[in-house]
């Protein structure tokens, strides 16, 4: 999978950015901004179209695959660890923190949208109706040699996450107005690209999550590349197309020296999100001046 490019994958044309520094103006035109997300983005839809796991073999699967792959990699043994991590756009899904649960004590989980948090506190208290996540957790354990462990996997992770926040990547401090101290890792995966309209906004909302970290800490993170826009439900929300290079150049003038760039042609379904491959990156925030 290293160094795949998936430049004959698809004809999918990178929509015209000229937007540029008017993307505010842009966010208000065409483009599905916080509003429409705290109106319109349903969890149950979400998670219905990727992360529903009947057994059949799926592109939205081998997707949640290659993610938590790539995550026991960088957090299983030998990998990053620290006290504090926290997750910028979680959205409802809480797949992306079963590697890190063993190597960070306290966990930060967050999202723009009322729902999506609420999703997330349901599945933390283990509410009735919460979300099925076992498959997820099952696979996360097989990964790590040991099957038969994903509910104490489960319980370890409802005791590490710590809190639940709101998040606007497009503030100086995206947690605002919590504050945090500076974190020993960032991680933010299948969201900016969501978040942001323009590669201007993407840049800009990476630099504000570099803020959140400490010298030396890392972000990771993981951008589906060339995706305009994707279905959750019966809506459509827009997405800034990126670049491998663009992604790459943008976390390098965020401040971070990229120790791993994985660049995949795993995408989804075409009527769900017509992206052109993922890219996956662990990046260490330059130590200090
Ligand atoms: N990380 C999850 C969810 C990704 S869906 C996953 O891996 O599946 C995209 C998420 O971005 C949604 O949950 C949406 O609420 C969130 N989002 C949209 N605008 C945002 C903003 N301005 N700041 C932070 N998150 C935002």
């Amino acid at each position: 999978m290293l160094g795949v490019e998936p430049g004959e994958l698809g004809a999918l044309i990178r929509p015209d950015s000229k937007e540029g520094a008017h993307f505010r103006d842009t966010m208000k035109g065409g483009f599905t901004g916080g509003d429409e997300y705290q109106k319109h983005f349903l969890p149950r839809d979400y998670l219905a179209t990727y992360y529903s796991f009947d057994g059949s073999p799926s592109p939205e699967a081998e997707m949640l695959k290659f993610n938590l792959e790539c995550l026991h990699k960088t957090f299983g043994p030998g990998g990053l660890q620290g006290d504090t991590l926290i997750d910028i756009g979680s959205g409802p899904t809480i797949y992306q923190v079963l590697a890190a649960c063993d190597s960070f004590q306290d966990i930060t989980l967050s999202d723009f949208t009322d729902r999506n948090r609420e999703e997330l506190e349901k599945w933390l208290k283990k509410e009735p109706g919460a979300y099925d996540w076992t498959p997820a957790v099952k696979f996360a354990c097989e990964l790590e040699g040991n099957s038969g462990r994903w509910e104490e996997k489960e319980e370890k992770l409802r005791a590490v996450v710590k809190r639940v926040l709101k998040c606007d990547v497009h503030l100086g401090n995206p947690l605002a107005p919590a504050v945090l101290p500076p974190a020993d890792c960032v991680l933010t995966l299948l969201a900016m690209e969501c978040a942001c309209c323009s590669l201007d906004a993407y840049r800009a909302a990476l630099c504000n999550l570099a803020s959140l970290l400490k010298p030396g800490g890392h972000l990771v993170t993981t951008v589906t590349l060339r995706l305009s826009s994707y279905m959750v439900g019966k809506r459509e929300f827009s997405c800034v197309a990126l670049e491998k290079e663009e992604v790459e150049q943008a976390v390098l003038d965020a401040g971070f020296d990229i120790e791993q760039l994985l660049h995949s042609p795993q995408s989804y379904s075409v009527t769900n999100a017509a992206n052109n491959g993922v890219c996956f990156i662990v990046a260490r925030k330059k130590p200090g001046p």
